[in-house]
């Protein structure tokens, strides 16, 4: 490029000197005459002046240009500046938010707001900022005017929907995760908000819809949908029953409870509850296969309660009889030992009871063997130091099964379908400590997590 330029400079240098030797071998005058002026001149000279005039022009030209352009250059100089200064504020914003400094953030924030027109970009600074700097109603402000534009109005309502979570205030969080579903039922956070939020507020036939909806679009798996549709139909059995309690009529709740078994047998809950009303309604044999297919799937010391119930049977040591028949389901399980040394203990068979302990217990006994060891022990009128020998074991020994929260390990005297510590629903398992595969998607917890630690 430069060769070609510094090519044509030459060009112009060597046309424009020929000229002037050309323009001398020739000299001439030019004569002007006007109204009794008269200009006598060399073409050379003339030529110079005319060149001359042509810069003058083009000089004057671009200084009218400059004056007139400069307000224009200066206004858009100064637009671009105060742009680019908001966007500063805003990435400044964003990098304390990042950095967990809410003052900081709510500065630049503040100043972002007011360089930029553009709210849907600051508000979620704004309201990030707020929430950082613990100021709620900064934050509440924040959100809800995000709800006015339709691309920030998802985002607003999420960031209500934890909001009202940390505020503990579930039907107001259950009414945005409400708008937010009906925005977006494709997203899994909201799907599994939603529907933890109905159940812990005991919106049964709600939550199953939700479900139902998530099971659809593919928010959640086939196995798990099964399960949680399953323990809410647990719940509305639950529910119809008590609606029916003047009558006594179990009819309705049975019929949930039957569609509940046929779902998900494997969860002990599902079991006791048709099992439970079975026998209410009458049918004690019924009831009795029903807890002998839930044993052999999962076991648990409430089934075999309600089998003896079922059994009608009230001799101690035809009992035994009756759990030998339910535990012939599931010989190898622990509590299918411990179900025969309760019997066995009950009908003062000592020896028995030893023997299905020690089968139970095998090298290191958990605290439910040991405790009932040293009941044995205590009842056949052992010396008091095998008692506390047992009883000092008893306190080194490893975790029994409980119910424990699969979602946040918490455990429980009883079961219930919505975790007290957590809010998770469906989560409360037979289990001993240990780890299990979370429930909930992580945001969803995490989320429902830092609400309950705001709480406390
Ligand atoms: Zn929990």
């Amino acid at each position: 490029m430069t060769t070609l330029r510094v090519i044509i400079w030459f060009a112009v240098a060597a046309v424009a000197m020929l000229l002037a030797v050309w323009l001398a071998e020739r000299p001439g005058t030019v004569t002007a005459e006007w109204q009794g002026w008269r200009l006598d001149s060399s073409v050379g000279v003339l030529l110079v002046a005319v060149v001359v005039l042509i810069g003058v022009c083009i000089g004057g030209w671009l200084l009218y240009r400059w004056i007139i352009g400069a307000p224009f250059a200066l206004l858009e100089g100064w637009g671009e500046s105060r742009k680019k200064r908001g966007y500063r504020a805003l990435t400044q914003g964003l990098a304390a938010v990042a950095a967990g400094d809410g003052i900081e953030a709510q500065k630049h924030a503040r100043k972002a707001e007011q360089l930029l027109a553009e709210p849907p970009i600051t508000l979620l600074l704004s309201a990030q900022a707020a929430q950082l700097a613990g100021d709620r109603d900064g934050a509440s402000r924040a959100f809800t005017a995000m709800l006015e534009d339709e691309h920030t109005a998802f985002l607003g309502l999420r960031g209500l929907i934890g909001q009202a979570l940390r505020e503990g205030d579930p039907s107001k969080a259950l009414a945005y995760a409400e708008r937010a579903f009906k925005l977006k039922p494709q997203t899994p956070w909201v799907v599994h908000s939603l529907f933890d939020m109905q159940a812990q507020v005991g919106q049964w036939k709600a939550a199953q819809e939700t479900l139902e909806t998530g099971q659809r679009r593919k928010v959640v798996t086939a196995d798990k949908g099964r399960t949680l549709k399953a323990l809410l139909l647990v719940e509305r059995s639950r529910a119809a029953e008590r609606a029916n309690e003047q009558t006594g009529n179990v009819a309705d709740a049975l019929v949930l409870a039957r569609e509940a078994f046929a779902l998900a047998p494997e969860r002990i809950a599902v079991t006791q509850r048709f099992a439970g009303l079975q026998i209410k309604a009458g049918d004690a044999r019924r009831a009795q296969k029903t807890l002998e297919r839930g044993w052999a799937l999962a076991p648990h010391p409430d089934l075999a309660m309600l089998y003896l119930e079922a059994s009608g049977e009230s001799d101690p040591l035809k009992r035994i009889g009756v759990i030998r028949r339910l535990v012939s389901h599931n010989e190898n399980d622990i509590e299918s030992q411990l179900a025969l040394a309760q019997a066995s203990l009950d009908a003062g068979l000592w020896g028995e009871a030893r023997r299905h302990l020690e089968v139970a217990g095998g090298n290191s006994p958990p605290v439910r063997a040991c405790r009932l060891m040293a009941e044995v022990e205590e009842r056949s009128g052992a010396e008091q130091a095998k008692v506390h020998d047992w009883l000092a074991r008893a306190a080194d020994a490893p975790a029994d099964r409980a119910w424990r929260c699969t979602a946040c390990s918490a455990q429980h005297e009883t079961w219930r379908s919505v975790c007290e510590s957590c809010g998770a629903f469906g989560t409360l398992q037979w289990r001993a400590p240990g780890t299990f595969g979370h429930v909930l998607p992580p945001e969803t917890r995490a989320e429902l997590e830092f609400a309950n630690n705001e709480k406390k």
